[in-house]
C-alpha cells in the first residue's frame, strides 16, 4: 500500500482506538501574531510535536506528560509506538530493508541538559530509541554503531528478534527484480519519527528514530542519529528534528541551524523555512527530487514546519488532543 494512502487509513482507524486522540486530518496553523512575526498558533504546555501522522505516538507521549512525567520519558515512549508498529515501514519492526534485505535501525535521544545518545545500523533490536536512552545514560560514549549496540543492548536483555516482516520482505523482493535505486523521497515511502515534547516543568526532550532509505546501501547511515542534523535540543531555546533525504539534511546540520536560527530571535515557523531555503540552495536543481521537512518548537510552546514539497505532516498534542497538520511547503517547481 501506498504511505499515502496508508497514513489516511491509519488516522481513520485510529479514532476510537486512543481515547485521548482526536484525530483532526490536515488543518494548517500558520498564522501571524500581534508582532507580524510567522508562528503557529500553538503556545500550549505540556505539548509534544511529531514528524507526520503518527497520533497513537503523541497521544502516548502526552499521557506520560500529562501524568507529569518528564519530557525524555515522553518522547522515548512515544517513539516507542512507532517502532513496534509493523505497519509503519520506515521505522522500527517492519521497516523496509537495506538492498541485501537486512533492516537496519537509526536512533537518537537528547535531554534538557544537552545530554544525547545514539545508535547506528542496529539490527534485530525494535526498541532503538530505548538503547540509544541507554548508551547516553550508561555509557561514557555518545554514539554505538553496529555489533556493537547490539551486544550493549543484548547485555542489557534487549531482545533479538526479526525486524523484517513478511509484507517488508515482499516488497523488498519486488524491488530486487529491477534493483532500481531511486530514492525519491516523499510521504509515500518516508516518515521516520521525530518527536520534540515540552513536559510540566517547561524542560525539553527530542527523540528522532527510523530504518532509513529503504533498499539503502549496506552501512548506510542517515541524518536521523546524528546530533544537529536529525535532531537538536537546547533547553533555553528550543528543539527541532528532521525527516526526508538525510544526505541532505546532513549537509546543512538542519536541527542545529534551526535551534541557532530561533536563538537569533527568528519564530520556529521562520526558523525552519530559512533552513528549508538553505537545502534548496545548496542542491541546485536537485531538490525538485527529494523531499526534506522540518519541525521546531520554542521554549514558549510555539511551534513550526516546514518542508520542500507538498505532503510532509506533523501532529500536536496538547491537552490531549491529536491534530495533524498539513505542513506549509517551498517547491517553487
Ligand atoms: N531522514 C531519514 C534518513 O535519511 C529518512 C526519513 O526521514 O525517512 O535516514
Amino acid at each position: 500500500m501506498k504511505r499515502r494512502n496508508f497514513l489516511q487509513k491509519a488516522s481513520l482507524s485510529t479514532i476510537g482506538v486512543v481515547a485521548s486522540a482526536s484525530v483532526v486530518a490536515c488543518n494548517t496553523d500558520k498564522e501571524k501574531n500581534n508582532s507580524g512575526r510567522i508562528v503557529n498558533s500553538t503556545s500550549v504546555k505540556p505539548i509534544v510535536i511529531a514528524t507526520w501522522n503518527v497520533p497513537n505516538a503523541t497521544a502516548k507521549a502526552w499521557e506520560v506528560l500529562h501524568n507529569r512525567g518528564t519530557s525524555l520519558d515522553a518522547v522515548e515512549q512515544g517513539c516507542m509506538i512507532e517502532e513496534a508498529d509493523v505497519k509503519n515501514s520506515s521505522v522500527g519492526k517492519g521497516g523496509l530493508p537495506d538492498r541485501d534485505g537486512n533492516v537496519t535501525l537509526d536512533a537518537c535521544i537528547m535531554d534538557k541538559d544537552g545530554n544525547y545518545g545514539a545508535v547506528m545500523c542496529v539490527q534485530n533490536i525494535i526498541h532503538v530509541i530505548s538503547l540509544a536512552r541507554k548508551v547516553m545514560e550508561g555509557t561514557p560514549h555518545v554514539i554505538l554503531a553496529g555489533e556493537g549496540a547490539e551486544k550493549f543492548g543484548y547485555d542489557l536483555g534487549f531482545k533479538k528478534e526479526n525486524l523484517l516482516t513478511e509484507s517488508s520482505k515482499k516488497a523488498w523482493k519486488k524491488w530486487k527484480k529491477t534493483s532500481d535505486y531511486k530514492p525519491i523521497i516523499n510521504i509515500e515511502n518516508h516518515d521516520t519519527i521525530g518527536m520534540l515534547a515540552i513536559d510540566i516543568n517547561g524542560d525539553i526532550s527530542g527523540a528522532c528514530t527510523t530504518s532509513g532509505l529503504s533498499y539503502k546501501m549496506a552501512g548506510r547511515v542517515g541524518d536521523s542519529p546524528i546530533i544537529g542534523s536529525g535532531l537538536f535540543i537546547d533547553n533555553e531555546v528550543g528543539g527541532a528534528t528532521a525527516t526526508g533525504m538525510g544526505e541532505e539534511v546532513l549537509k546543512t546540520v538542519g536541527s542545529f541551524l534551526i535551534v541557532e536560527l530561533m536563538r537569533q530571535g527568528k519564530t520556529p515557523q521562520e526558523a525552519c523555512e530559512e533552513a528549508v531555503r538553505r537545502v534548496v540552495k545548496k542542491s541546485g536543481d536537485r531538490y525538485k527530487d527529494f523531499q526534506v521537512g522540518f519541525i521546531a518548537i520554542n521554549k514558549q510552546g510555539e511551534t513550526g514546519a516546514y518542508c520542500i514539497h507538498e505532503w510532509f505532516s506533523y501532529t500536536i498534542n496538547k491537552q490531549g488532543e491529536n491534530k495533524n497538520y498539513k505542513s506549509a511547503y517551498y517547491n517553487k517547481a
